[in-house]
């Protein structure tokens, strides 16, 4: 399998050429837009792996250049940004999931995988945990046949909590993870979204619950919801 990579920090670049190259893929890097742009159009690629702000032409272009000469590779965004507006875009320009800086090289060969399972379909499969799946297509919460629709930093929130599968996840981390480095919020702002997510739960009769860990952060518990659905 064929990877490209178009990412303009030599460091980060180097990584995930790194990663992929020990994950038995064959990795090429391009370090700016319209390198990238013309190696992607060669076709050759699997899947490109592309970044946000990349000089000469910013990710969202290529993206859309690609689309418009129909070339239907996946396409893995990645960008230091975490703004709703912007994964909104880079979705609408054609590329196929969008993945937020800082992240953690599992998550970013579980996208690599799950994107390559089906060459040029869209989205990444759903995410399950307990009785509770997510769909990163329409941002649906579902739970036995009942759905609930989250707002892009609720279904952040959600997604990063279930890939942790009941495992704790720090404040800071999701922090980082949702809002990145430079947002203007705290760990208050954590717990609201928590509550909201806590109460959509509620309202499919999920059998997961959010639990708290005093000053350390949040991790899910599945209870038994399905017995319980199944009687
Ligand atoms: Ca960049």
């Amino acid at each position: 399998m064929r990877v490209l990579v178009v990412e303009d920090e030599a460091r980060l670049s180097a990584t995930l050429r790194d990663i992929l190259t020990e994950n038995n893929y064959q990795a090429a890097v391009a370090g700016d837009g319209v390198t990238g742009l013309d190696e992607a159009m060669s076709g050759i690629y699997d899947i490109v792996i592309l970044d946000v702000m990349l000089p000469g032409m910013d990710g969202f272009e290529v993206v859309r250049k690609m689309r418009a000469e129909n070339v239907k590779t996946p396409v893995l965004m990645l960008t230091a940004r975490s703004e709703t507006s912007d994964k909104v875009y880079g979705l609408d320009c054609g590329a196929d999931y969008y993945l937020t800086k800082p992240f953690e090289m599992e998550e970013f060969l579980a996208c690599v995988r799950a994107l390559l399972r089906r060459p040029g379909d869209v989205r990444v499969d759903e995410i399950a945990f307990g009785d509770t799946r997510l769909n990163p297509a329409n941002y649906l919460m579902l739970c036995h046949g009942r759905s609930i629709r989250l707002s892009a930093t609720e279904f952040e929130v959600m997604r990063l909590l279930m890939l942790q599968k009941g495992a704790i996840i720090p404040k800071e981390t999701l922090l980082l993870k949702v809002w990145g480095y430079d947002a203007d919020v705290d760990e208050s702002s954590v717990e609201v979204y928590i509550s909201f997510l806590r109460k959509k739960l509620g309202r499919i009769r999920s059998g997961l619950e959010i639990r708290s860990i005093r000053r350390v952060g949040y991790h899910l518990q599945a209870d038994g919801g399905e017995e319980a659905d199944a009687v």
